[in-house]
């Protein structure tokens, strides 16, 4: 490296500079020392730290191989990866908090345990269902996954299994089983893991926090190695995590922390928002700084998103922000409502075709969803009309039979002369590796996995000498180290990414779809024994999908799942921000707007159809004030069926049903299963469960 003149120096450190705004340069040239960056969606927190990050290399503040940043999805560590390789720093460390752990935990294990090994739980559904069954219960798959996330939630929240029953019960977590059952599930799931000498990704936390704690020349050697602390998306930490940020930390001070509590959408997992608001507290010499510019989306996008987050009725102090867009004007965004889902789909990938075609690249393009159940359907609109997609950002991109196949034929590969490119493309010839890309969905999948390989090859040869006979056992050693560390390649495709993955990242194109109520808010967070503040959580989850848009937005729902299914509304927090002037237009190419208006996907009132507003109406699916025809005898009945089932559960009897849910059976007395699911508050669960017994109370039945 040729070094550079003070002179450049200085170029270089204005240019760094150049593209910051007053506040954010604030936070980037405060003194090494805790700094908090509280602001909304797109105001360049991210883009701060990364830069704060450099401007403290370039300074000479601290060396790049002494900073840790870190955040909790892998797509957004890359993230901060290529960025801080876009200002220049190499060596800086970026990762989850669980890859920093495995890291860390890999390296000082020896010292701290000695030579016992351990094995990484990869999924601990297994171990849970052992557990269930020594702990004498016999569940079924629902019912272990419920367990799996109590376990979780408790580990992250720092709650052993003797305190889950009390800690659960004031956290209102919604489980089935009473919370004696699960905790002793909990015991013996932690049994069987030492058993095993296997640890789960909540253990690599509390190791590594206790291995600092306990072990003073750990801590020394590694708080030497590492000096100088950021953390993105710090209104997501867990207990657990913060433990771990402290242990890192130790009596030092240097720490970078950025997040947004409208952003919060960890909750449910035991992430908590008071580090965040009250970091200024715990270091009172903190730098704090506020952004509101957000220079990420569009007046219309920025628009929306204030309104979404508005709504919201509980926003913690500290947080109520506005946002002012910095872009210029852009399309208002779409809103679109379809019969079923897969017009919805097909509408969709429709657009991203028109979108396609008008020259927007389709890695800017992202599909964003609640649960990843929903992406089946645009994987299958988005293959007919072959256009490449990659599911949830490409994390698993390692996992791919077809990467797994390529990558053992290039270490198997005799070391030869000869052009790196040309031998891993004749490599993964046998593998399906062609030219040019081969219509249709699941071969051109294995394709683009394979491009992208011959890529990563190009960007290899590129950036060594070529020609050496060890390049491609380097290559092969390269890939081996960004499938450790979660770093799939820049693929090119649309993004098929739950809400939750698609923190922190941006595209030109977003499309948020099945805004129906039930998914976006999801039913658990409706039911009246659903946690505090789950709702809120529901809309911000709306809010981070909004802003993930620079300039084309599209909201969009299906009024059932299949043709001719059980009807469902629009979110409850779509229907809010349909323009009045504006039809829920019918996007799909021929079909007429079927209603207009802002009421257009409104529940209605079934005795006088205006457009119902309130939960309780909703739920009772009339005004409050229209007559209804109350089966008063059988409401009676019910109440004390609903009695008989709460005490045999051992549940409030409102997680059987509620109130409002009985007064909606009791008036319109549904016949069969169908017209019983469509009473709000009644979902294929507890149609499973109680269904049956409900329908012969109505036959009159005992
Ligand atoms: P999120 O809360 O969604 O994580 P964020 O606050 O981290 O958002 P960034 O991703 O850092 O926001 O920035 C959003 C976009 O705005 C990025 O494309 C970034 O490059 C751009 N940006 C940020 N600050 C500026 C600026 N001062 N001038 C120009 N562009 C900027
Ligand atoms: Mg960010």
């Amino acid at each position: 490296m040729v070094a550079s003149t003070p002179h450049e120096t200085v170029t270089r450190q204005d240019q760094l500079l150049a593209g910051l705004d007053p506040e954010q340069l604030a936070a980037v040239r405060a003194p090494r020392g805790p700094v908090c960056v509280l602001a909304g969606a797109g105001t360049g927190k991210t883009r701060t730290i990364t830069h704060r990050i450099a401007n403290l290399v370039r300074t000479g503040h601290v060396a790049a191989g002494q900073v840790l940043a870190v955040t909790f999805t892998a797509r957004a560590a890359g993230e901060l990866r290529t960025r801080l390789r876009g200002l220049g720093v190499e060596g800086a460390q970026a990762r989850t908090f669980h890859a920093a752990a495995l890291r860390q935990l890999r390296y000082f294990w020896p010292r701290v345990v000695g030579d016992q090994q351990w094995e990484l739980l990869d999924g601990k559904m297994r171990l849970v269902s052992q557990a269930a069954h020594r702990a004498g219960m016999d569940v079924e798959s629902d019912g272990l996954r419920d367990l799996a996330s109590e376990i979780e939630w408790a580990k992250a929240a720092l709650i052993g299994p003797d305190d889950y029953p009390s800690a659960a019960a004031r956290a209102h977590r919604q489980i089935a089983e009473p919370g004696v059952r699960v905790a002793s599930v909990y015991r013996h799931y932690e049994r069987l893991k030492t058993e095993a000498r296997q640890l789960d990704f909540d253990d690599l936390l509390l190791h590594t926090a206790a291995a600092l704690e306990e072990h003073g020349a750990v801590a020394e050697e590694f708080r030497d190695r590492y000096r100088c602390f950021v953390v993105d998306e710090y209104q997501d930490i867990t207990p657990l995590q913060q433990r771990v940020l402290d242990a890192w930390l130790g009596e030092r001070d240097d720490l970078t922390v950025v997040g947004d509590a409208n952003q919060t959408i960890y909750s449910f997992a035991g992430a908590s928002t008071r580090p965040l608001l009250e970091f200024s507290r715990r270091f009172p010499s903190a730098t704090v700084v506020r952004l509101e510019r957000d220079y990420r989306s569009t007046p219309q996008v920025v628009g929306l998103a204030n309104k979404v987050i508005a709504g919201s009725r509980d926003r913690p102090a500290g947080s109520r922000l506005n946002l002012v867009g910095q872009r210029p004007d852009g399309p208002q965004p779409r809103f679109a409502e379809f019969d079923d889902e897969s017009a919805e789909a097909v509408a969709v990938a429709g657009r991203i075709r028109e979108l396609l075609d008008g020259g927007t690249p389709v890695s800017e393009i992202a599909v964003l969803f609640r649960v990843n159940a929903q992406s089946e359907v645009y994987e299958q609109a988005l293959s007919e009309m072959d256009i490449p997609y990659l599911v949830r950002g490409g994390e698993r991109f390692f996992t791919r039979p077809e990467v797994r196949q390529a990558m053992m034929a290039l270490r198997a590969a005799e070391p030869a002369d000869g052009e790196l490119v040309e031998r891993v493309r004749a490599l993964l010839e046998p593998i399906g590796y062609i030219p040019e890309p081969p219509q249709g969905g699941a071969a051109r999948q294995r394709w683009e996995s394979l491009r992208a390989l011959v890529e990563l090859a190009e960007e290899f040869a590129a950036s060594t000498e070529g020609g050496a006979a060890t390049e491609l056992p380097r290559f092969a050693g390269e890939l081996e180290q960004r499938a450790q560390a979660q770093h799939p390649p820049q693929l090119d495709g649309v993004t098929l990414a739950s809400l939750h993955a698609a923190k922190g990242l941006e595209w030109d194109a977003v499309f948020c779809v099945g805004l129906v109520e039930g998914t976006l808010p999801i039913q658990y967070a409706l039911g009246d024994g659903a946690p505090a503040g789950s709702l809120d959580e529901e809309r911000r989850l709306l809010y981070v999908g909004v802003t993930r848009a620079r300039e084309h937005l599209w909201l969009s729902w299906a009024l059932s799942r299949a043709p001719g299914g059980r009807p469902r509304r629009c979110s409850r927090f779509v229907y809010p921000l349909l323009p009045e002037q504006h039809p829920a237009s019918r996007a799909a190419a021929g079909t007429r707007p079927q209603r207009t208006g802002g009421s257009a996907a409104r529940p209605r009132c079934r005795v006088c159809d205006s457009a119902l507003t309130g939960t309780l109406a909703i739920k009772l699916g009339r005004c409050a004030d229209c007559p209804a025809q109350l089966d008063e005898e059988l409401l009676a009945r019910l109440k004390e069926w609903r009695m008989a089932r709460a005490t045999e559960l051992r549940v409030p009897s409102f997680v059987v049903f509620t109130d409002a849910t009985l007064i909606a059976i009791a008036e319109q007395r549904p016949t069969d299963s169908r017209a019983l699911v469509s009473i709000s508050g009644i979902g294929a669960t507890k149609l499973e469960r109680f269904g049956a017994e409900v329908l012969s109370l109505i036959r009159g039945e005992r």
